[in-house]
């Protein structure tokens, strides 16, 4: 069936696939968006399709539209994005999830929450399921995204058990690809970076942290079906399991691009979560997901991306 879908922050790295996704499906699709960490290039090919629409608008003030479907994913999501003007992230997080919950609520729409592994901080269980409540320090420099983030599915909860609005809620873990703002100071686009151009590839800390990669595509197709997933509303962890150190990472880019940098050492940020690694065995049971594409694949894919773009034409984040 045909839906009216909005996607807030669909100019960014997750949201423009996710409107070239729902646009090739043939919904009617309004991207909104005001480009705080995002480029019009992301979307601009979409521009002349009939059934995309592109307004821009700050998610922290009203909007009336009237849709199906609402993907919530307008937030920057780079530490160095985030923390840029920390009180905005928190507003766009809670006053965005109120300002799109009230459109749901309005028009009967199904809303889903982007939210994130921060939501479990710096963990003390491992892997991270759903039922772990997180060890977030309220008052840190990562506080107001993860906070906010926190707040926001408090939020999409209160409005599903007080107003029946029809919610869904995926913790993202992170997520790499084509598309990525190549100056987002995150740890994948920073190796690419500076692996094509010859330069110290930067490790924060003795590189021992972990993270596990999810690309781009397996990420996408996750979203999309749990946003039409008959009665499971989450929270569910969307992401790839497979486990690496920073350093391992450093060396798979360096060894994919075929660069001569060298590792270097870097003092490590605060609050910085030394592992993460999600348990996905409930969006296999209810969704029947898995991601698909390796670290090895996704990388190759995207150190070609990296290739093919011109960096002047990016800029670093505006208020
Ligand atoms: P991104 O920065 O590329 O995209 C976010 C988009 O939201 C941008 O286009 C930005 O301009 C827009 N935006 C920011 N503030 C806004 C506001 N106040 N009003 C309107 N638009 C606004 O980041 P992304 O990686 O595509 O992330 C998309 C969503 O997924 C975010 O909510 C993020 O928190 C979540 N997420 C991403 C990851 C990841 O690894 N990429 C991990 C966990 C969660
Ligand atoms: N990191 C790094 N070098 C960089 C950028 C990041 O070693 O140039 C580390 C960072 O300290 C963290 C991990 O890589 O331990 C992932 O950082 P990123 O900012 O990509 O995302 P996070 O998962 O911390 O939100």
């Amino acid at each position: 069936m045909i839906e009216r879908i909005l996607v807030t922050g669909g100019a960014g790295f997750l949201g423009s696939y996710l409107c070239e996704r729902l646009v090739d499906e043939g919904h009617d699709v309004i991207c909104l968006d005001n480009f705080f960490t995002s480029q019009k290039s992301n979307v601009s090919h979409l521009l002349d399709r009939p059934n995309f629409e592109l307004v821009r608008h700050d998610v922290t003030l009203p909007v009336f539209l009237e849709v199906d479907q609402i993907y919530n994913m307008a937030c920057p999501a780079a530490p160095g994005h985030y923390q840029y003007n920390p009180i905005k992230t928190m507003k766009t997080s809670v006053m965005g999830a109120i300002n799109m919950l009230g459109i749901a609520k309005r028009c009967g729409a199904r809303i889903l929450q982007a939210s994130t592994s921060e939501v479990y901080g710096d963990p003390e269980v491992h892997p991270q399921t759903e039922d772990y409540r997180g060890s977030v320090n309220p008052i840190g420099i990562r506080a107001c995204y993860d906070e906010g983030k926190r707040a926001a599915e408090t939020l999409f909860m209160d409005y599903h058990r007080s107003n029946k609005v029809d919610v869904r809620i995926v913790r993202i873990f992170n997520t790499y690809g084509p598309r990525m703002h190549p100056f987002d100071g995150r740890v994948v686009s920073n190796f690419i970076r500076q692996a094509l151009a010859g330069e110290d590839i930067t490790i924060f800390g003795d590189g021992s942290q972990t993270r596990s990669f999810c690309f781009r595509d397996d990420l996408v197709d996750a979203i999309i079906g749990m946003m039409n997933h008959s009665d499971f509303i989450g929270p569910v962890n969307i992401g790839n399991p497979d486990e690496f150190t920073i350093k391992e990472l450093a060396e798979l880019v360096i060894e994919i691009s075929g660069s001569s940098s060298k590792l270097v050492e870097r003092p490590l940020p605060s609050d910085d979560p030394t592992r993460r690694r999600p348990d996905i065995s409930l969006a296999k049971d209810k969704l029947g997901w898995e991601p698909k594409i390796k670290l090895a694949q996704g990388l190759e894919r995207t150190i070609e991306w990296f290739k093919s773009i011109n960096l002047s034409d990016y800029r670093p984040p505006t208020p």
